[in-house]
């Protein structure tokens, strides 16, 4: 019998990727000492006490069968004191939702909102799974380029006014993946008067809002801003912060109405996130931070040892405030695409290329510092070898 795929799904074939990780996969057979630098998953493993809250946890009879709905409700209280404490954003129960990872909640969300011809406004270059929901759903991407010129932020006021009219959600996401951007205050007010204007559902992604690199300049929420929670939710996770990226537990939280559409998508797709996992969140979420600060030094080193490397190198990279991703301009004379065969091939060094996450990211390569300074000192030494 000859399968046939569902139309949808076959626009999203990630060529480029598949390409990248089979020369990955050719390399290593080929024996080659790969550095991987190309997936934003963290190295290091979940803090030891998050592991024993959830080694306790499983052996509880209560956590083994489904969980259903929004989460506990000591879980979306947690969420909301940890909100309080970071952001000083109040939040109730009923605006939190427990998500299967931000990914799952993040792609499900247009299921909600999206009718076929609506439009989603998009960052791009950026996580694809903001484009992923809007295809399932029949929805229309429309891309907003995020430009070095404009400080990696979109430009709100180029959007034309046909498309404004059809657009119903758009998304954002600071610190961004991939260029390492914050979006400042005036960025939010903005984006808040522009969707209030225009009656757009606001999604702010902020899944590395605390992989940040100076204590003064900590990223907002977008729910900190007045108005906020009128028109939008945040995409929260614990992946990042707390190495959990396998443990598949995040949140939605802000607008009343706009969690209980995802919510209500959610109910008729799966039935919540394990409990024994809920609970270990709320192990992380309410215990000491000092974990979250040791990752934020050893980001720092990382990210300075490459930077650092890079531009003495000459490449042109701007040193990240947020994240763990490095930004950096490819050599002149090179596309992405060859950039990362070429670190590949000569360096054995795998890299994301820039385009592969949006045409605007064209001319740039994205390096997650998830290998050691001494792996990353090494990555450093190969690519001063290569010969442009
Ligand atoms: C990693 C990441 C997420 C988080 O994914 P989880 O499903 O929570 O693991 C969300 N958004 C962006 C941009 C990311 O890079």
């Amino acid at each position: 019998m000859k399968i046939c795929y569902n139309e949808k799904l076959k626009k999203l074939s990630p060529y480029l990727f598949i390409e990248i990780d089979k020369k990955k996969k050719e390399a290593i057979e080929r024996g080659a000492d790969i550095i991987s630098l190309g997936v934003g998953d963290p190295d290091l493993p979940t803090p030891k006490h998050i592991i024993k809250s959830m080694q306790e946890a499983v052996t509880r009879s209560e956590n083994h069968q489904y969980p259903f709905g929004a989460g506990l409700l000591s879980y979306r209280k947690a969420v909301a004191e940890w909100y309080k404490k970071r952001f000083n954003v109040d939040l109730s129960a009923d605006e939190v939702c427990a998500l299967i990872g931000s990914k799952e909640g993040i792609g499900h969300m247009h299921l909600g909102f999206i009718n076929p011809g609506d439009v989603v406004l998009i960052p791009e270059p950026g996580y694809p799974v903001y484009n992923t929901g809007t295809i399932f759903t029949e929805g229309v991407p429309y891309f907003m380029p995020l430009l070095e010129k404009n400080d990696f932020l979109p430009d709100l006021g180029a959007i034309p006014s046909d498309i404004l009219k059809k657009a119903k959600l758009i998304f954002i996401n600071y610190p961004n993946n991939p260029t390492a951007a914050v979006a400042p205050k005036e960025f939010y007010l903005e984006l808040i008067e522009f969707a209030k204007k225009n009656n757009i559902i606001v999604a702010a992604d902020a899944a590395y809002s605390e992989i940040y690199y100076d204590e003064n300049e900590k990223p907002s929420s977008f729910l900190e801003f007045f108005g906020a929670k009128e028109i939008g939710v945040e995409f929260h996770s614990l992946s990042k912060t707390y190495n959990m990226t396998g443990w598949r537990i995040g949140w939605v939280c802000g607008n009343k109405d706009v969690v209980a559409g995802i919510a209500k998508v959610k109910d008729n797709y799966d039935s919540g996130v394990f409990q024994a996992v809920q609970e270990a969140a709320i192990t992380a979420l309410t215990s000491s931070q000092k974990c979250v600060e040791d990752a934020r030094k050893m980001y720092k080193e990382r990210r300075d040892a490459l930077v650092e490397g890079l531009q003495k190198l000459d490449w042109k990279v701007n040193l990240p405030k947020a994240s763990f991703y490095v930004w950096a301009k490819v050599p002149e004379g090179y596309t992405s695409s060859q950039v990362v065969a070429k670190l590949l091939d000569e360096a054995a060094i795998i890299c994301t290329p820039g385009n592969g996450m949006g045409k605007s990211g064209e001319g740039y390569v994205r390096f997650a510092l998830t290998v050691n300074v001494p792996r990353i000192k090494e990555a450093i030494a190969r690519i001063s070898k290569i010969k442009w």
